[in-house]
Protein backbone atom coordinates (compact mmCIF):
# COMPACT_ATOMS: atom_id res chain seq x y z
CA UNK A 1 0.00 0.00 0.00
CA UNK A 2 1.12 3.35 -1.01
CA UNK A 3 1.63 6.54 1.09
CA UNK A 4 -1.49 8.61 0.88
CA UNK A 5 0.82 11.74 1.81
CA UNK A 6 3.75 10.83 -1.02
CA UNK A 7 2.30 8.20 -2.96
CA UNK A 8 5.48 6.00 -1.89
CA UNK A 9 5.92 3.06 -0.74
CA UNK A 10 5.02 2.27 3.19
CA UNK A 11 6.01 -0.46 5.28
CA UNK A 12 4.33 -2.11 8.15
CA UNK A 13 5.11 -1.62 11.71
CA UNK A 14 2.87 -3.43 13.39
CA UNK A 15 0.43 -6.21 12.55
CA UNK A 16 -2.44 -6.99 15.42
CA UNK A 17 -5.89 -9.27 15.19
CA UNK A 18 -9.30 -7.05 15.23
CA UNK A 19 -10.24 -7.57 18.99
CA UNK A 20 -13.31 -9.29 17.69
CA UNK A 21 -10.49 -11.79 15.61
CA UNK A 22 -12.27 -11.32 12.26
CA UNK A 23 -10.10 -8.26 11.07
CA UNK A 24 -6.63 -7.64 10.77
CA UNK A 25 -5.41 -4.11 11.77
CA UNK A 26 -1.73 -2.77 9.95
CA UNK A 27 0.16 0.27 11.22
CA UNK A 28 1.92 1.48 8.42
CA UNK A 29 4.74 3.90 7.75
CA UNK A 30 5.85 5.78 4.80
CA UNK A 31 9.51 5.04 4.08
CA UNK A 32 9.81 8.65 2.15
CA UNK A 33 8.08 11.22 4.16
CA UNK A 34 7.56 8.62 7.81
CA UNK A 35 3.71 9.44 7.58
CA UNK A 36 1.79 6.68 9.56
CA UNK A 37 -1.54 5.15 9.57
CA UNK A 38 -3.48 2.12 9.40
CA UNK A 39 -5.11 -0.03 7.27
CA UNK A 40 -7.81 -2.74 8.28
CA UNK A 41 -8.41 -6.01 6.71
CA UNK A 42 -11.79 -7.79 6.86
CA UNK A 43 -13.01 -10.70 5.05
CA UNK A 44 -15.42 -9.94 2.41
CA UNK A 45 -18.58 -12.43 2.34
CA UNK A 46 -17.68 -12.92 -1.72
CA UNK A 47 -18.53 -16.35 -1.83
CA UNK A 48 -21.46 -17.02 -0.15
CA UNK A 49 -24.19 -18.43 -1.46
CA UNK A 50 -28.12 -18.09 -0.37
CA UNK A 51 -30.18 -20.83 -1.25
CA UNK A 52 -33.61 -19.73 -1.02
CA UNK A 53 -37.12 -21.31 -0.28
CA UNK A 54 -37.79 -22.66 -3.77
CA UNK A 55 -34.65 -23.89 -3.79
CA UNK A 56 -32.88 -21.13 -6.09
CA UNK A 57 -29.37 -20.07 -5.45
CA UNK A 58 -28.15 -16.82 -5.36
CA UNK A 59 -24.98 -14.77 -4.36
CA UNK A 60 -25.12 -13.06 -1.29
CA UNK A 61 -25.54 -9.31 -1.12
CA UNK A 62 -25.34 -6.74 1.49
CA UNK A 63 -27.25 -4.30 -0.24
CA UNK A 64 -30.03 -6.28 -0.63
CA UNK A 65 -30.17 -7.70 2.71
CA UNK A 66 -29.40 -3.79 3.79
CA UNK A 67 -32.42 -2.64 2.23
CA UNK A 68 -34.76 -5.58 4.08
CA UNK A 69 -32.98 -4.25 7.65
CA UNK A 70 -33.98 -0.81 6.72
CA UNK A 71 -37.65 -1.56 5.20
CA UNK A 72 -38.13 -2.79 8.89
CA UNK A 73 -36.90 0.22 10.81
CA UNK A 74 -38.82 2.42 8.71
CA UNK A 75 -39.84 5.42 11.38
CA UNK A 76 -38.27 3.89 14.01
CA UNK A 77 -35.07 5.67 15.86
CA UNK A 78 -31.66 4.69 14.81
CA UNK A 79 -28.39 5.85 13.57
CA UNK A 80 -26.31 5.62 10.55
CA UNK A 81 -23.59 4.11 13.32
CA UNK A 82 -25.71 1.78 14.97
CA UNK A 83 -27.15 0.47 11.50
CA UNK A 84 -23.30 -0.14 10.22
CA UNK A 85 -22.23 -2.01 13.58
CA UNK A 86 -25.55 -3.94 13.12
CA UNK A 87 -24.89 -5.19 9.76
CA UNK A 88 -21.16 -5.80 10.95
CA UNK A 89 -22.34 -7.90 13.33
CA UNK A 90 -24.06 -9.82 10.98
CA UNK A 91 -21.60 -10.27 8.92
CA UNK A 92 -19.85 -11.49 11.22
CA UNK A 93 -21.92 -14.13 13.10
CA UNK A 94 -22.42 -15.37 9.04
CA UNK A 95 -18.30 -15.79 9.20
CA UNK A 96 -18.47 -17.67 12.17
CA UNK A 97 -20.75 -20.23 10.49
CA UNK A 98 -17.92 -20.71 8.06
CA UNK A 99 -20.15 -21.90 5.78
CA UNK A 100 -20.45 -21.20 1.89
CA UNK A 101 -23.88 -21.82 1.56
CA UNK A 102 -26.65 -20.39 3.47
CA UNK A 103 -30.58 -21.16 3.64
CA UNK A 104 -32.57 -18.14 3.50
CA UNK A 105 -33.75 -19.32 6.32
CA UNK A 106 -30.44 -19.33 8.39
CA UNK A 107 -29.75 -15.96 7.08
CA UNK A 108 -32.78 -14.90 8.32
CA UNK A 109 -32.15 -16.48 11.71
CA UNK A 110 -29.04 -14.45 11.97
CA UNK A 111 -30.42 -11.66 10.88
CA UNK A 112 -33.45 -11.65 13.72
CA UNK A 113 -30.97 -12.29 17.04
CA UNK A 114 -29.07 -9.64 16.25
CA UNK A 115 -32.29 -7.55 15.38
CA UNK A 116 -33.99 -8.53 18.67
CA UNK A 117 -31.54 -6.48 20.66
CA UNK A 118 -31.08 -3.78 18.23
CA UNK A 119 -34.89 -2.70 17.68
CA UNK A 120 -37.83 -5.04 18.78
CA UNK A 121 -40.04 -3.55 16.66
CA UNK A 122 -37.73 -3.70 13.53
CA UNK A 123 -37.17 -7.57 14.48
CA UNK A 124 -41.03 -8.48 14.60
CA UNK A 125 -41.50 -6.42 11.42
CA UNK A 126 -38.84 -8.76 10.15
CA UNK A 127 -39.74 -11.71 11.68
CA UNK A 128 -42.65 -11.70 10.04
CA UNK A 129 -41.55 -11.51 6.60
CA UNK A 130 -38.72 -14.25 6.97
CA UNK A 131 -40.84 -16.93 9.31
CA UNK A 132 -44.32 -16.12 7.74
CA UNK A 133 -45.41 -16.57 11.41
CA UNK A 134 -43.85 -20.11 11.33
CA UNK A 135 -43.25 -19.65 15.37
CA UNK A 136 -46.23 -18.01 15.87
CA UNK A 137 -45.70 -18.70 19.63
CA UNK A 138 -42.32 -17.05 19.54
CA UNK A 139 -43.73 -14.26 17.61
CA UNK A 140 -46.59 -14.06 20.32
CA UNK A 141 -44.04 -13.91 23.35
CA UNK A 142 -42.06 -10.98 21.79
CA UNK A 143 -45.33 -9.22 20.46
CA UNK A 144 -46.09 -9.27 24.90
CA UNK A 145 -43.29 -8.66 25.84
CA UNK A 146 -42.97 -5.14 23.54
CA UNK A 147 -46.45 -4.40 24.26
CA UNK A 148 -45.92 -5.01 28.26
CA UNK A 149 -42.54 -2.51 27.82
CA UNK A 150 -44.55 -0.01 26.07
CA UNK A 151 -46.98 0.07 28.69
CA UNK A 152 -44.74 0.86 31.31
CA UNK A 153 -42.98 3.72 30.18
CA UNK A 154 -46.38 5.59 29.01
ZN1 LIG B 1 4.89 9.45 2.40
Amino acid sequence: MNCPICIRDTKVVDTRLSSDGLGIRRRRECIECEYRFSTVEEVELMDLTIVKREGKRETYSREKLLKGIVRSLEKRPYTEAGLKTLMHSIEQDIQRTKQQELSSAELGDVVMERLRTFDKVAYIRFASVYRQFEDVQTFQRELNELIRKRNKTI
